[in-house]
């Protein structure tokens, strides 16, 4: 076999390459675009859905926007207003840093940025078609951005077969738009697909308000609340009644800093607090948020940072199991149950 030479790849291909970590299907580029516009002080944001992402996802902000002639930086790679020095990266107080989602997205489909911040008269917009990035030309938009992402995957046919079909996908989109809202108080949200407005949060509700929206009533109705502090770490939210518990198992919602995370070790310690307390096929619901020294926890583990890695695993597990467990020992409910046996 004849040996090619070792090259740079041109950076098409690197945007596709990365693309491949930080865009798997169309709910990640609605958590991209969304958490862009929440570290942008958005305190608007509507998302427009068709084809369960496949054909539109569109994002528009009321945020600071981006000034006209930072455009073409924007999608560029590893280009952020986030980051300035390595010391940084050790208390990261943003949603992004890597400067990594616009490129990607944009390599792998027809991308369209249109800007303006509030020192601009014009907006400036910008299309991208496919990692081919056009003209940068003036255009009409209040204050804000919208990002329009149209026919993603449309040049990676291994990627559009790995789609499910729309509702499914809708789905993601709906589980993930909701995960954020229940993060980012002060904030209104819309999520449209098509013409159904399928989920709506107004800006002033509280999380318990945006909770009856996505929970059943009776469990809404016996919701316990935690603030629970140790270690230097802080622990609120709510958590399910045993006596309102459903077999449903997606209902743990958790938040680092404000960062919904997928995390093994605070779920073993909910359920921990929990076990004997419910029958083994019911699951806790939660909407919990950690609160911690940003050095203490590391977010720069995962491309989509939904995992992150905490310095002291010990005190976080004991902390959020003590945190469940107190909520729960301050339920008549359980009491009941107990004085019986
Ligand atoms: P990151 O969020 O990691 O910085 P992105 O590729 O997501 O990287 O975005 C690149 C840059 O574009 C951001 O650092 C930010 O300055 C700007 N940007 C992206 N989306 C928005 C938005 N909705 N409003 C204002 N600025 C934005
Ligand atoms: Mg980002």
């Amino acid at each position: 076999m004849t040996r090619a030479k070792i090259h740079l790849l041109p950076t098409e291909l690197r945007n596709q390459i990365a693309a491949g970590e930080v865009v798997e299907r169309p709910a990640s580029v609605v958590k991209e675009l969304v958490e862009n516009a929440l570290d942008a002080n958005a305190t608007e944001i509507s998302v427009v859905i068709e084809d369960g992402g496949q054909s539109l996802i569109s994002v528009q902000d009321n945020g600071i926007g981006i000034p006209k002639d930072e455009l073409e930086l924007a999608v560029t790679r590893h280009a952020t207003s986030k980051l300035q020095t390595s010391a940084d990266l050790s208390n990261i107080s943003s949603y992004g840093f890597r400067g990594e989602a616009l490129p990607s997205i944009a390599s792998v489909s027809r991308f369209r940025i249109v800007s303006k911040t509030q020192e601009d008269s014009l907006a400036g917009e910008l299309c991208v078609n496919f990692g081919d990035i056009g003209e940068n030309a003036p255009a009409s938009l209040r204050q804000g951005t919208l990002i329009e992402v149209r026919d993603l995957f449309f040049n990676i046919p291994a990627r559009l077969k790995f789609l499910k079909n729309p509702a499914t996908e809708l789905k993601r989109v709906t589980d993930l738009f909701v995960r954020l809202a229940l993060g980012a108080d002060g904030v209104s949200f819309s999520l449209v697909s098509g013409s159904r407005t399928v989920q709506e949060f107004f800006r002033f509700e509280d999380k318990k308000e945006r909770l009856a929206k996505i929970w059943s009533g009776s469990v809404i109705e016996n919701l316990i609340p935690v603030d629970y502090s140790a270690y230097g770490m802080r622990v609120f939210g709510y958590i399910s009644n045993p006596k309102s518990l459903q077999s449903r198992p997606d209902r743990v919602l958790l938040y680092v800093n404000g960062r919904s995370v997928n995390d093994k070790l605070m779920l073993k310690a909910i359920r921990q607090a929990y076990a004997g307390k419910i029958i083994s096929r019911d699951y806790p619901q939660c909407l919990l948020f950690l609160e911690l020294d940003p050095k203490e926890v590391d977010v720069n583990v995962h491309p989509a940072k939904s995992e992150v890695r905490f310095r002291d695993e010990r005190a976080l597990f004991a902390l959020m199991a003590k945190a469940v467990e107190s909520a729960l020992a301050k339920c008549p409910y359980y009491f009941s149950v107990k004085n019986l046996q």
